[in-house]
This record gives structure tokens, sequence and C-alpha cells, in this order.
């Protein structure tokens, strides 16, 4: 359903709003692929924010939200609808909590919480993004992950604004409750964090930094890890039985080890690259399209799935493929 000359009216009349047409979007997305989506609509204010989900969900066209786009796959043939994205990125302390709007961009939150000589997001240094996505993926790294901290989250769930405490966001690893209940966008959240020496803190993070640039080029179109890591104790006992001890980490294995076991390394097919030195890191060296790397991570879960039968989930968010015809991505049988 094409968007009425009305609904585009109302959201370029909301305050502190900035809505373009025709966008491409791979000016939005880290791995600097995907089509076009009609309207690309940025609020930098709350209300207006709210107010733009409104008219797009009245609109009936398909819309998604969108932060930095570091962690989303877009379809070549681009999103049929609105993208929404909230700017709003103001932080600050309020008593002992750390008070932050979901567009703030993650590393501002990271430094001012370390200015503040608080611990542990200091360790999430270089992660890419925005708190609102980073609080839907619960993101983390180097030992902690941002949902240890967020004390509580203000959303807006397609009818009201309200809040919810940590236990409501139902956080595990990489998993939120926002994941599952798509209609329910991030506003802003309160976090608690316990006290820490500055100066140890900025010299972790610049390892960390240090240790992250090396991996992932800052020019890198990539999206991080593609894969999940994999639980331990969730996995079936005859892949559990054939990962070396060295490799499991924090109850983990890496799913880079099980790709590195089935030839993940190097592989290219078009612009899509696996990186040589990392099994699940995929790449874009400039030239790739959507249809490559989906089917780059489509032949990769079959070969995991075929060798330790195993599926691997994806970390990365998919968007504007839900018009493809049969499955898509494609999903093996396990
Ligand atoms: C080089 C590189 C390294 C990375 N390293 C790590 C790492 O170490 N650890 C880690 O956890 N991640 C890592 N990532 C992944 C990425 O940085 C995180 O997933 C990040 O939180 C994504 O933020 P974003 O704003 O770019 O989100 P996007 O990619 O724009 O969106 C991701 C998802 O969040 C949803 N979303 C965005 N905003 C909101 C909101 N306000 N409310 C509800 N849903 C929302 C979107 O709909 C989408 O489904 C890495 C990525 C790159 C490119």
């Amino acid at each position: 359903m094409p968007i009425t000359q009305a609904a585009l009216e109302a959201l370029g009349a909301l305050p502190r709003t900035d809505v373009r047409q025709h966008v491409p979007l791979s000016q939005y997305t880290r791995f600097g692929i995907g089509g076009p989506a009609c309207i690309v609509c940025d609020c930098a204010e709350e209300a207006a924010f709210v107010e733009a989900l409104e008219i797009a969900r009245a609109s009936g066209v398909e819309f998604a939200v969108l932060g930095q786009g570091s962690n989303v796959i877009v379809s070549d043939r681009g999103f049929p609808g609105i993208i929404l994205r909230y700017t709003a990125g103001g932080m600050g302390m309020d008593q002992d909590s750390l008070w932050v709007e979901a567009g703030a961009v993650l590393q501002r939150l990271v430094n001012f919480s370390m200015e503040q000589g608080l611990e542990g997001l200091h360790s999430m240094t270089g992660i890419p993004g925005w708190v609102g996505a980073a609080i839907y993926g619960n993101a983390g790294a180097y030992g902690h992950s941002i949902s240890e901290f967020v004390r509580r989250v203000r959303y807006f769930d397609g009818r009201l604004v309200s809040e919810m405490d940590e236990g409501g966001c139902q956080f595990a690893y990489r998993e939120s409750i926002f994941k599952r209940r798509k209609e329910w966008v991030i506003l802003s959240a309160v976090l608690q964090l316990p006290g820490g020496d500055r100066e140890r803190l900025r010299a972790r993070a610049a390892e960390i930094l240090e240790m992250r640039n090396a991996k992932y080029p800052p020019t890198m179109k990539c999206a991080g890890s593609i894969f999940k890591n994999l639980l331990m104790r969730e996995l079936p006992a005859q892949a559990r039985a054939q990962v070396p001890d060295s490799v499991a980490r924090e109850g983990k294995a890496p799913a880079a080890w099980f790709l590195e076991q089935v030839g993940a390394k190097g592989m290219r097919r078009g612009g899509i690259q696996v990186a040589a030195y990392h099994a699940n890191l995929i790449y874009n060296d400039g030239q790739g399209s959507s249809t490559d790397l989906v089917a780059v991570i489509s032949e990769l879960k079959e070969r995991v799935a075929a060798r330790f039968g195993l599926r691997l989930e994806e970390e990365v968010q998919y968007l504007g493929f839900e018009r493809a015809e049969g499955p898509f991505p494609y999903e093996p049988a396990t």
C-alpha cells in the first residue's frame, strides 16, 4: 500500500523531524548494502517520534525502526515503507543512576560512564551503534553485557508509553523481549553501574579498542559477528564433545570455531567475503549485494548443520526480506 499524501504531510509537520523520500538504505547501514526505503523519518524528540510511530501504524504502510544500521542486512530490493529513526541522544546522572535516550551513540554513553568513574560499560568500548539497539540486542563484549546495568526501560508499545524494570526486559545472551515484540520501541533507559577507578577503566578501554580495531578495521563494511555464539549447555551432546576445552569461553562455544571447521575462512561470493582471519566475520568489499550475503550465510548454516547437527542463529537482523518468495533467508533442515 503506498503512503498517502496526508500521512506524508503529517510526518513532515512533526517538530524536530526530518523526512526524506526514496532513500537508498545502503547509506544507513554499515554493510553499505540495501535498496531504497519509500521514506526515512528521523525524529529528535520523544513526543514527535511516538507520533511518527502512530502515523506510520495508522497509514497501514509497513514500517520499521532502525538505529545506526550496524547490525542489519537490508534487502537489495529495499524496504517498501517507512523507516523510523529516533535520534535523541541526551544523557545524564540522576543521583546514583545514569539516564540515556535511545538515540545516543553507545560510545558516548561508554565515555560518559567512564568520566563519572563508573565501571562496566567500559568493556563495550568500540561497539558501534546507538543505545536503543544495544538494549534491544543486549549488546556486550569482553565480559559485560548492557543488561547487567539496565534498571528501567521506557518504551512505546504501539498504544502507550510505559516503563518496565530489567526483569520485564527478559534479557539473555544477545536477547531481550524487544526482539520478540517488534512493535515495542525503546525510548530511553536508566542504568546503574558500580564505581571504578577512572584511570584503570580508561586504560582497559584503550586496550580493548586496540584489539577491536585490529579485528574490525573502522572502515570495514560488516556487522561484527554474523552468528551468535552457542551456549555450551544447550549444544547437542555430540557437538559439545567435539569442542576443545581451550576454545570455550564464559560457557559459550564460539560460532567461529564451528565455522572454521567447515572451511568458512576466506570464502567468497561476489563482493561478499568471509574474513581470512575470522570465520564469523563477513564483510562487503564494496561491490557486495544482500543476495550474495544471504547466500553465504545460508551456505554456512547448511555446512554447520550437516557437520555438527546444530543450527547457527544470526545475531544480525534482516530488513526488507519479507516479500521474498519462499522461506528467506534459507533455513537448512536439521
Ligand atoms: C564492527 C562491528 C563490531 C561489533 N561488535 C559487537 C560486539 O562486540 N558486541 C555486540 O553485542 N555487538 C557488536 N556489533 C553489533 C552492533 O554494534 C550492535 O548490535 C549494536 O547494538 C547495533 O546498534 P545499531 O544502532 O547500529 O542498530 P541497528 O543495526 O540499526 O538495528 C539493530 C536492531 O535493533 C532494532 N532497534 C534499533 N533501535 C531500536 C529501538 N529504539 N527500539 C527497538 N528496537 C530498535 C532494529 O529494528 C534492528 O532490528 C558489532 C557491529 C560491528 C559493525
